[in-house]
């Protein structure tokens, strides 16, 4: 049984092992941890390639051995030399005595091969493994009458420890498939027959076990499916469940608050905007709880479609609550909210700011607001969902933000009202695949369209490998803006470079991919060096970074808001929803340290009144390397999805998985949301069809076991991180 624990399938010793390896408790775990890859007996690793400082695993044949006495301590030292038919390297053992050494150059003769693993090292220009380990293949006269009956047996490489070999996983894992029962098929029969799949069982056996790389494809195939269809099926009955309850709705009325805000509105709302505008509408109506994403690039107008539907909600007395991840965001969404609301609609709707900044009075009046029922329109920040918010009738919960915000947090503020309406807004472009793996419990909609009369942004990378020159032009072209009245940010990937935290210091910054520079530039740093610039000496500058208080924070923002400051030095704390229209340009230093998406956003930043923006992405990385690529990527283009897509490829989907959802990247083993897009497709098709037929997956008890532990499994890890 694959629940069964791995302390009664091993004993404990093996059991504890592996708990502290890798965290594995049952069967099913140590069966989900999959080989890397296999190697073949027959084919040699090539030496010559390995990468110093790492730790590998090879296959190669001895070449030589012998043992030695030490000269001036006790003990015994084998050397031993292995080769891959070209290159060769050795390897270094101590023996406590000469007879152990014997025993271990005997064991390593010349001709054995068999797999061997350690840290690559060079010592006198020779590779090296510092401690090796090894396993070492039958010997020849067996693996000669073997090779006569049968093809060579492949070796599974998994993903090991320092003292939890390769070879001791793959014995472990033989030992459970030997003793493994049937075990229960995820896929219902009929599926896995349309869908040309295998047996679970046989589909473990072959990916761990592989008689020839034949077996390997379809066994990678099904367990893919499993991961998809199990995935699908649960957030699709996650969603169900939400729709299983009854939602108060919230009807917008002719000549309502609603339809008097439209009349006001200057300029007209975007296609999607009002295409988006209509799926909510509807869902405020519908027989169960809005769960609805939101997704549009900064600028779209998502503000403005929550604050439609806030105020729908209000027309039946209705509170509405947006939470936002920062103080800054907070301020600024109740600021523009009172704006386009105007004189007339403010006083109605009352917009109450409610976060932890606010001084003791000034919070218990809000907090009274609230809970009276006063303000219909609430924004704040975590401080929402503390214990002492109540609401006194909770219709709407808008979420600004998502990928900063977990789930739990989401519900919590749910908790708040009778299953309030929930919709969740998001800047980040997410390609369609990855929205449906992590937010497949949500509808989704999408504002692609820009509203009108934007100038536009220009972007240019400044390859400094290639053109050191271009820093001064870069500062050059700041000052000429600023000289022009507009205002201009310049983000760096660290605080100070020159603390020994730097990187600790670095708020949200990529991790760094090949061929990217440790960050030169700090906030810190920049100042300085600003300081003496010809022309941006004299400039109204200002700092802005994670470790100033968030009054101070607040305080610089808001003075940039108003054009008291031209020269933003900031890390990427301006990085969300931040909205100032007279700001022309925006300069990031290392470049190469942000991710694509990030980079975008930061683009976002400017170019958003009538003046056009300007997008100076300022990089030392190489041409070629990854870290450049990431770079001109967005550089080439304004298309949002289109760089989240790069993003997945370049950057590789735990990042993106996992700053989203713990949950889903410790789930997901084989499946990958970018290269399988269609799989997962599929199996969302697979899994509304079965939950269709059979809604309580009764009828499905492999699915609905599977399900079941992979709930559980989340579980231990929400509180492993508690
Ligand atoms: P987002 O929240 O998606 O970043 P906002 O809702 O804050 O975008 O809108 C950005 C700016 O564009 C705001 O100043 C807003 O008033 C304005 N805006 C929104 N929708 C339109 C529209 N249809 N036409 C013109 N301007 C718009
Ligand atoms: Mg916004």
């Amino acid at each position: 049984m694959l629940d069964s624990s791995l302390d009664d399938a091993l004993g404990a010793g093996p059991a504890k092992v592996l708990d502290r390896a890798f965290g594995m408790r049952s069967v099913g775990d140590l069966l989900a941890h999959y080989p890397r890859r296999y190697a073949d007996p027959g084919e040699l690793t090539p030496i010559r390639d390995l990468p110093i400082g790492e730790t590998v695993t090879i296959v190669a044949e001895v070449l030589s051995s012998s043992y030695r006495r030490m000269r001036n301590r006790p003990g015994a030292m084998v050397d031993v030399v292995i080769g891959d038919g070209i290159g060769r390297m050795s390897l270094t053992f101590f023996a406590k005595n000469l007879g152990a050494a014997q025993w271990r150059a005997n064991e390593l003769a010349v001709g054995r091969r068999g797999v061997f693993s350690g840290r690559v090292g060079m010592f006198n220009n020779v590779t090296q493994f510092a401690h090796p380990e090894y396993e070492l293949f039958e010997d020849e006269d067996a693996a000669r009458r073997r090779a006569d009956a049968r093809a060579a047996i492949l070796i599974p490489i998994y993903p090991a420890t320092a003292s939890l070999q390769t070879w001791q996983i793959a014995k472990l894992v033989g030992r459970v498939l030997d003793g493994l029962g049937d075990v229960p098929d995820p896929l219902p029969p009929a599926i896995r027959a349309q869908e040309d799949l295998l047996s679970a069982r046989a589909a473990l056996e072959q990916i761990h076990r592989p008689r020839t790389r034949n077996d390997i494809d379809p066994a990678v195939r099904t367990l893919r499916m499993h991961e998809a269809l199990i995935l699908q099926t649960a957030l699709l009955q996650q969603r169900d469940a939400v729709r299983a309850l009854s939602a108060t709705a919230r009807p917008s009325k002719p000549g309502g608050l609603l339809e008097r805000f439209d009349a006001a509105l200057p300029f007209t709302l975007t296609p999607d905007q009002q295409s988006v505008g209509v799926q909510i509408a509807a869902d405020l109506v519908g027989s169960w709880p809005m769960n609805r994403l939101v997704q549009g690039e900064v600028g779209s107008g998502k503000t403005l479609v929550a604050l439609r539907a806030m105020l729908q909600v209000a027309e039946s007395g209705g509170q509405a609550a947006l939470i936002a991840p920062t103080e800054v965001l907070a301020g600024q969404h109740l600021r523009s909210i009172t704006r386009m609301l105007g004189p007339e609609l403010s006083p109605l709707v009352m917009p109450t700011l409610l976060t932890g900044q606010l001084g003791a009075k000034e919070r218990r009046r809000a907090a009274l607001r609230v809970a009276s029922g006063q303000s219909l329109i609430v924004v704040g920040t975590h401080a929402l969902l503390g214990e002492k918010t109540t609401f006194a009738d909770l219709g709407l919960v808008v979420v600004d933000e998502q990928h900063r915000f977990g789930v739990e947090q989401r519900e919590a503020l749910r908790a708040k009202g009778a299953s309030p309406h929930a919709l969740v807004l998001t800047a980040t472009p997410i390609p369609r695949t990855v929205a449906m793996t992590v937010f497949g419990d949500l509808d989704t909609s999408v504002i692609r369209s820009m509203p009108a009369g934007r100038a536009g942004i220009q972007t240019f990378t400044a390859p400094l490998a290639e053109h050191p020159g271009w820093f001064n032009r870069v500062w050059d072209r700041a000052a000429e803006e600023i000289a022009q009245g507009r205002q201009v940010f310049a983000v760096c990937a660290a605080i100070d470079t020159a603390a020994k935290t730097a990187e600790v210091d670095a708020e949200q910054v990529a991790p760094p991919a090949d061929g990217a520079n440790a960050p030169r530039w700090g906030v810190v740093q920049l100042d300085e060096a600003l300081a003496t610039h010809p022309r941006l000496g004299q400039v109204r500058r200002a700092v802005l970074h994670g470790r100033m208080p968030a009054d101070e924070k607040d305080a610089v923002m808001q003075a940039f808001a108003r054009g008291e400051i031209d020269l933003l030095l900031a890390t990427t704390v301006i990085e969300v929803g931040v909205d100032v229209p007279n700001a022309s340009t925006m300069i990031v230093l290392d470049a190469d340290r942000f991710g694509v998406s990030q980079l975008h956003q930061l683009r976002g930043r400017v170019g958003r009144g009538g003046v056009p923006g300007l997008c100076l992405l300022v990089t030392e990385a190489e041409s070629g390397t990854v870290a450049r690529e990431r770079v001109d990527a967005v550089a080439a283009t304004l298309d949002g999805f289109a760089l989240a897509e790069v993003d997945l490829e370049l950057r590789g989907e735990g990042d993106v998985l996992g700053a989203a959802q713990a949950g889903v990247r410790s789930s997901l083993k084989l499946l990958r949301v970018v290269k399988d897009a269609d799989l997962i497709v599929r199996a969302r098709e697979l899994g509304e069809a079965i939950l269709r037929e059979d809604p309580d997956l009764t009828e499905n008890p492999g699915l609905q076991t599977a399900i079941a532990r992979r709930v559980s499994d989340e579980d231990r890890a929400a509180l492993a991180k508690n």
